[in-house]
């Protein structure tokens, strides 16, 4: 095991500049010891909770708090800005269309599978890859999250099944950034944040244990991928599509290994 400073990894033309890491050639790990993300690990083509390559399947939760308040999007909003032609939807630019994409349909985001709610109370039918999640938190994304994934494990089962969570919380006021786990099924996102497909692209690419593009503490200064600023769909264009992830981005999750 190696230690790095300011190691740089070249590959496709994109260099990676790192302050503190541990390189693994033999076993293709890079390990972040320290940074504004804490610790982060990468490791070429392999080794990764949840799958780079194939169809997984994505269930969206729109959430009600306990005072009511509500993400403003109906269902079909939402299921519309993630899977668009697959659920019937006309958005042309979302998750599923721009990673399949850019992966070269290695890639294929899909709605979970409709399903019953075992306690439409807690938590309604799953129809297109999104559900209504009643919850009795009524502040704090912590609490909002937190409640919506029990709620969620009560009615369909762990994860409900899926193998990514999106968790659309209400309330502008909540003041918080959108967030993911790193190889992991969960993202959150507050009020606005979760019909954007850069996004969505952008915390989902955090669960495939993708780290931030960008140098230093301007991690996000990559602009050419979404792992870097994640742009809103204002200023994205579907032509753009083979560049949502840079070029280490997709070396990372195997897509294109001989690039
Ligand atoms: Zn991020």
């Amino acid at each position: 095991m190696a230690i790095a400073e300011h190691a740089d990894v070249l590959k496709s033309a994109h260099a990676l500049f790192v302050g503190d890491a541990d390189v693994d050639a033999a076993k293709g790990t890079i390990k972040f010891n320290r940074g504004r993300f804490g610790k982060v690990i990468l490791k070429k083509g392999e080794g990764r909770a949840l799958q780079s390559v194939g169809s997984p399947m994505v269930l969206a939760l729109n959430v009600i708090s306990g005072e009511n308040a509500t993400t403003g999007y109906t269902n079909a909003h939402l299921a519309n800005s993630v899977f668009g032609s697959l659920v019937g939807g006309t958005d042309i630019v979302t998750l599923a269309s721009q990673v399949r994409a850019c992966s070269h349909d290695q890639l294929k985001f899909g709605p979970l599978a409709d399903k019953m709610s075992s306690n439409a109370t807690l938590v309604g039918d799953i129809f297109n890859g999104v559900a209504t999640v009643y919850s009795t938190a009524v502040s704090g994304p912590g609490a909002l999250r937190n409640d919506a994934t029990s709620k969620l494990s009560t009615a369909h089962g762990k994860r409900g099944g899926a193998d990514h969570v999106m968790v659309c919380l209400p309330d502008a006021s909540l003041g918080f950034s959108p967030y993911a786990y790193i190889n992991h099924w969960l993202s959150v996102y507050p009020h606005g944040a979760c019909p954007k497909s850069g996004i969505q692209i952008h915390e989902i690419g955090h669960n495939l244990g993708l780290g931030h593009s960008g140098e230093g503490s301007n991690a996000y200064g990559d602009r050419s991928g979404f792992m870097g600023f994640a742009g809103e769909k204002s200023n994205y264009s579907p032509v753009l599509a083979k560049s949502v992830l840079a070029g280490p981005k997709n070396w990372q999750l195997g897509w294109f290994t001989d690039a």
